[in-house]
């Protein structure tokens, strides 16, 4: 059948390459690569390296590339049929070396005395020999030290992807424009498209490398970036927003009527929410702060001085038990004030419910508390001008955004008691202001952290068992009962029966993990506030807020499974209350950086410090745990290493989207075309 075909090169199919038939189209398909255009915007994810390395400075059995003169005749030993084993020895430099080619007896002819090859492979330091993997005869030329190498699919070759892509370079390389306006080419001295093009793929030397991948780093945080402050626009500008207009004396007596001082971040960031407030602009805020940096009363002052202007708030817990505990804790702070708090959980029901719902329709509660269920379409409002959402990091943009978006129009804060470092907090939550709590309220007696030996497991039962005798309560926590049943951890079911026998008759041991029924698991917690368990035995579904002041002691067990931030958050369940608290990492880390997270673990309690090495460590993807990260997946950058870039590339969004001109002039259009194509300014022009 014949085709039109298109006018540029970029848009032909694959199929208009050499060598491209049904077969190669197909495993090309599998790649999401349909066109010439989106064949070389697919980028190798590393390159084999073969820049000419020293052997004096090349560690045992790493890969090296040298080049050397045949100082003796090869000699073949053949190994049976197909097999066989070519020894030559090479001078390199000055060592005299031996080269080992396996299953090509024919490389002897090449071989001759005095010829100089390049060879690659594995050293062998002790008895001086290579292993050679690749070879070329002759001298080294110039511009052939790295090869790239791209993830493939199907049947795909290497060799061939690699031609393809070179024949794709040279047919339509020159079509492609710069997206990114001149200035910034010239202001940042960035490579131009065509050349970091060439140069991603097939750099001549490791520098070439270097600046293509800058180039494209910044581009892509760039048009990432670029949405979120659209997206951040849109917000503040959109129309409807809450104007809160609290009494700022009220307001002022309660803030004096709280039993205690505020901290100075505490403060700093009441400050900001309330500027928010105050304008008319939809707030849409990040409250970060370590555990026990007292977020509550941060959104208990907001929640106050909406309802001092008449407007009701929302404040939603990730759980049953910690909607209770917000309850009471701001009951206890509202009541002189007379004002109206109710609580929606899964047990109210019935009569109780409706009237519930009646009374908020009416505009009688001030304060609604309870978890998701809060913003379902049956639970009316009379004036919704907050919601308050705690622990919020396990939402990514888009939920966020449909959670805002649910016909509500109110102020929105969420809290957050994950300490994000801050290159992650403007991915992952680039579209928001944030507020950092970075201050501990005064008096706090820091955690006491200890890192142990399994083998000491009976010791550790004992020193928690001082602390049960003082009438104090324990946590021992340990690894997801799922993944026990593989992985061979001890798991959350065998240490409580353990538990329950040394204990036996003394104190009670409670069981709490993922599987058992929502209900189960709150009426566990409920009898671990009262005090009526002793030792909890726990996976990490107790990570999550639960306040037992009463708690001293928590022994974390295979410590070495979790991440830091995770340990980090779970250390924080103790520590809540007046008396010293401990924290106990039973850990064989067999790894340097589960060694070297076990020793930050006892070093510092300072969330963000932990934060940074986390990332550090662990690498973005995995900061959050694996799912709902919220954290986009990038080409080429990396959060860790291109943090500057992130900086620069999210100031230059933000004057850009903030510009008049960038909506208008010729320079930016691409740009905006990426941002139409990425659906930002498409819900715009819906509002
Ligand atoms: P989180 O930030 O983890 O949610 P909370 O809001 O639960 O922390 O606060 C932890 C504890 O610290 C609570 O008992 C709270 O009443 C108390 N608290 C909060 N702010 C202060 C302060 N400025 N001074 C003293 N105690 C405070
Ligand atoms: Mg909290």
């Amino acid at each position: 059948m014949e085709q039109q075909l298109p006018d540029t090169a970029i848009d032909l199919p694959v199929t208009a390459l050499k060598g491209v038939g049904k077969t190669a189209a197909e495993s090309l398909a599998e790649m999401d690569i349909k066109t010439v255009g989106d064949l070389i915007m697919t980028f190798p994810y590393r390159h084999e390296d073969f820049q000419l390395k020293d052997l004096a400075d090349t560690p045992h059995n790493e890969r090296v590339t040298v080049e050397g003169r045949v100082e003796s005749e090869p000699a073949v030993l053949y190994l049976g049929r197909k097999k066989s084993r070519t020894q030559v020895r090479l001078l390199v430099g000055r060592h005299l070396i031996k080269a080992v080619f396996f299953n090509q007896p024919y490389i002897k002819n090449k071989l001759a005395l005095g010829a100089v090859v390049t060879v690659t492979g594995k050293w062998d330091r002790g008895r001086q020999v290579i292993t050679v993997t690749s070879h070329t005869i002759g001298p080294r030329t110039e511009g052939q030290d790295f090869e790239p190498v791209y993830s493939l699919k199907g049947s795909m070759q290497m060799r061939t992807f690699r031609k393809l892509m070179r024949q794709a370079l040279d047919l339509a390389k020159t079509e492609m424009e710069d997206c990114l306006p001149r200035r910034f080419l010239d202001g940042y001295q960035l490579e131009s498209i065509q050349q970091a093009l060439e140069w991603v793929h097939f750099p001549p030397d490791g520098e070439a490398l270097k600046k293509a991948r800058r180039r494209f780093v910044y581009e892509e945080l760039l048009l990432f970036q670029l949405k979120m402050q659209v997206l951040k626009k849109r917000n503040r500008e959109a129309e409807g927003g809450t104007f809160v207009n609290y009494n700022n004396e009220e307001l002022r007596r309660f803030i004096t009527s709280l039993p205690f001082e505020l901290t100075n971040a505490q403060k700093r960031a009441v400050n900001e929410i309330c500027r928010d407030l105050k304008d008319p602009c939809r707030m849409n805020r990040l409250l970060q702060g370590d555990v026990g940096s007292g977020k509550t009363v941060v959104a208990a002052i907001a929640i106050f001085a909406a309802a001092t202007a008449g407007m009701q708030s929302a404040l939603m817990a990730p759980t049953e038990i910690l909607a209770e505990q917000h309850a009471q804790t701001i009951d206890g702070w509202f009541r002189p004030f007379g004002l109206n708090i109710a609580l929606l959980t899964g047990s109210v029901k019935g009569s109780r419910r409706k009237e519930l719902l009646r009374q908020l329709e009416a505009g009688e509660i001030d304060l609604l508390i309870g978890t998701h269920a809060l913003i379902q379409p049956e639970v009316k409002f009379r004036g919704l001008g907050l919601v308050i959402t705690d622990e919020q990091h396990r939402f990514g943009v888009d939920q966020r955004r449909v959670l805002r978006d649910k016909g509500y129009n109110p102020d929105t804060l969420f809290m957050t008691a994950t300490p994000i470092p801050r290159t992650l907090a403007i991915s992952a939550f680039g579209e928001m202001d944030i507020s950092v709590i970075d201050e501990m309220p005064a008096g706090r007696k820091e955690i006491q952290t200890f890192w142990t030996k399994k083998e000491l497991f009976g010791k550790v039962v004992q020193r928690m068992e001082q602390e049960l005798r003082a009438g104090r309560q324990a946590y021992v926590i340990c690894p997801l009962i799922e993944e026990s049943d593989k992985l061979d951890y001890q798991n959350a079911v065998e240490l409580y029966g353990q538990l329950s026998e040394i204990f036996r008759g003394r104190y009670t041991v409670g069981l709490m993990h993922g599987r058992l029924h929502p209900d189960e698991k709150e009426e566990v917690m409920r009898r671990f506030s009262e005090g009526e368990i002793s030792v909890l035995v726990s996976t990490t579904v107790v990570e999550v807020g639960v306040n037992v002041p009463n708690a001293t002691f928590m022994l974390i067990y295979d410590a070495e499974r979790f991440g830091l931030a995770q340990l980090h958050q779970l250390r924080g369940r103790v520590g809540r209350g007046s008396e010293q608290s401990y924290c106990v990492l039973l850990a064989d880390p067999k790894t340097e950086d589960g060694k070297e997270r076990m020793s930050s673990m006892t070093e510092t309690n300072d969330g963000f410090v932990l934060a940074e090495k986390d990332l550090k460590l662990r690498g973005p993807g995995d900061f959050f745990g694996r799912k709902q990260s919220g954290i986009p997946e990038f080409r080429m950058a990396d959060l860790v290493h291109d943090y500057r870039a992130l900086e620069t590339a999210r100031k230059d969004a933000e004057k850009l989207v903030n510009s008049d001109e960038f909506w208008t002039e010729e320079e930016t259009a691409c740009l905006r075309s990426h941002l139409e194509a990425s659906g930002v300014l498409t819900a715009e022009r819906l509002d």
